[in-house]
């Protein structure tokens, strides 16, 4: 049996980066417990273990030296897998997961081959690789999963990895016909991609009847570098691509704005926001690097 350690290397050597969680130990009492020790812990064996990764997921690493020292000096520790770097659709079958995706299947379906691992809850962890130029974030129950009992863990989010031991006293596994060394990663599904790339509610930003009054009317002298800038914003933000959003800006501005900027003005303006908008993703990781 691979140690928790081994598993811990052998996710960071294929690009992961992980944290140390709480594990299920028994204590002398010879209850099962969580080891921050609460007996009632709602989180048992999937809370970051605070005392050596007290930033939790904000310090997954994939520095070997810092792995190796975490999970020798607590080998009972849970093995925390940041994503993003993969998605895992996490497949909960007591909140109607199974049924869940057997309906997205039948709508869409089968999904593709790819890695699977068995949570120790009688679930799924389904992994996929990340489409390109699109961020898909954590989409959990709280905040809106993608169906019921059907989890999105992404972009600020972390599943907990084999050989981790659940609750249940049962060890997160490999699925023996899905295993990474034999079924890596396939790309997300594009309908997949498409249920959960849209703009999630609250981030929409302005009122959109200001933004189709900004295009329909134009802006006079005064106020053309900003709706050049914010324009070129809200076109970079929706992930068009920059030179679109670049020939679709210079033909609104020589329309709408009066008198309009010169070309190169708005060539420069363009540049900067998408340079803003680079480093923005950069520093969210939604760009790997
Ligand atoms: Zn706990």
């Amino acid at each position: 049996m691979s140690t928790t350690l081994d598993a811990a290397l052998y996710l960071v050597r294929r690009g992961g980066r992980v944290f140390p969680l709480h594990g299920m130990r028994h204590d002398s009492a010879g209850r099962f417990l969580c080891t921050c020790g609460k007996p009632d812990c709602d989180d048992a064996g999937k809370h970051p273990l605070a005392k050596l990764a007290p930033s939790g997921l904000n310090n997954a690493t994939s520095h070997e030296h810092i792995v190796r020292h975490w999970f020798t000096n607590a080998p009972f520790a849970n093995v925390g897998l940041a994503t993003g770097h993969t998605i895992v659709l996490d497949v909960d079958p007591r909140h109607g997961g199974d049924a869940s995706l057997e309906a997205l299947e039948a709508e869409h379906g089968l999904l593709p081959e790819t890695t699977r691992a068995l949570t120790g809850g009688g679930g799924q962890h389904i992994f996929f690789r990340p489409p390109e130029g699109v961020e898909i974030r954590n989409s959990t129950g709280d905040n809106g999963g993608l169906a019921p009992g059907l989890d999105i863990r992404g972009t600020g989010g972390y599943i907990v990895a084999p050989p981790s031991l659940h609750a249940s006293g049962r060890q997160y596994a490999w699925s023996v016909d899905h295993h990474p060394d034999e079924v890596p990663p396939a790309p997300m599904p594009a309908w997949l991609v498409a249920a959960l790339a849209r703009p999630r509610n609250g981030r929409a930003g302005r009122d959109p009847s200001e933004w189709r009054r900004l295009v329909a009317m134009g802006v006079g002298e005064g106020n053309r570098n900003t709706a050049v800038s914010r324009l070129s914003g809200l076109l970079l933000r929706r992930w068009v691509d920059a030179e679109v959003t670049h020939e679709l800006v210079q033909a609104w501005n020589i329309a709408r704005c009066r008198p309009p900027l010169s070309p190169e003005e708005v060539t420069k303006i363009v540049g900067s926001i998408a340079r803003k908008e680079l480093q923005r993703r950069e520093g969210r990781g939604v760009i790997a690097t």
